[in-house]
């Protein structure tokens, strides 16, 4: 059974279509995406377990069905250095979450290992009701946000409709590399979108996808966070 039917089956068990982070980057880890991938933790003492087998620092993570944007409710930690400072985050975070969503379900802290800081893109598939599954590419935050600098393709994708994808929205000037930045892995970057393009062709039950962000660097891509929402078709 493939990952992605197990963890689905998992999630529909408990009435959920909405993965966790932590499930969606199993998934794509599986598919050959490169994900930080993250463990969840139920207790403080396992966070720190979790830390010291990753490796410091780390970024802790609210994992609840019911949260799915984890910064906007306190629930995202980064760069947490010390053991001490995983306990006071656990309890932070879910604290913070708590406030933020009375009631809401709370499964435990996802930890990762804190990726360097990248160029911010994101990447993402809807379904569109004519042409099916369409691939987005962006550059992170504003960007997308107010100026909708997004480039869409149907799939499935060609390496060549990748590389288009990324050459044609408004900022790519600055994945070439501004201001003495390194400039992004643009082959990285087609192949992630290749990948995507090969993986929601073959898992039609896959109804959503999102990977903000994903960190570009000079020589790969890294998506540090994930969010597949699975539909209706089994
Ligand atoms: P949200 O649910 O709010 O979108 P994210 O998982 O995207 O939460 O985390 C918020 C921000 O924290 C990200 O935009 C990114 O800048 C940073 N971040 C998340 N995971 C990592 C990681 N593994 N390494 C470094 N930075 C991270
Ligand atoms: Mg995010």
């Amino acid at each position: 059974m493939s990952t992605l039917t197990q963890v689905t089956e998992q999630a529909r068990s408990e009435g959920r279509t909405v993965l966790t982070e932590i499930e969606s980057k199993q998934v794509l880890a599986a598919a050959g995406i490169p994900v930080a991938e993250a463990r969840l933790a139920t207790t403080p003492d396992e966070a720190v377990k979790v830390a010291g087998s990753v490796g410091y620092p780390v970024v802790m993570k609210i994992v609840s069905p019911e949260i799915t944007h984890k910064s906007d409710v306190g629930g995202v930690k980064v760069n947490v250095k010390t053991a001490d400072e995983v306990r006071a985050a656990f309890e932070e975070i879910t604290a913070a979450a708590r406030a933020a969503q009375a009631g809401a379900k709370i499964a435990g802290v996802a930890v990762q290992k804190m990726a360097p800081q990248g160029i911010e893109v994101i990447i993402g598939m809807s379904k569109d009701p004519q042409f099916g599954p369409v691939l987005m590419f962006g550059l992170g935050g504003v960007l997308v946000e107010v100026l909708k600098d997004v480039s869409f393709r149907i799939v499935p994708i060609e390496r060549r409709d990748a590389r288009q994808m990324i050459e044609e929205i408004q900022a790519f000037p600055v994945l070439q590399g501004v201001r003495g930045q390194d400039p992004a892995d643009i082959g990285a970057l087609e192949d992630l979108l290749l990948k995507l393009s090969e993986f929601v062709e073959a898992n039609p039950q896959v109804a959503e996808l999102d990977l903000n962000p994903v960190f570009a660097y000079k020589d790969r891509a890294l998506a540090v966070d994930a969010r597949i929402v699975v539909g209706g078709v089994a």
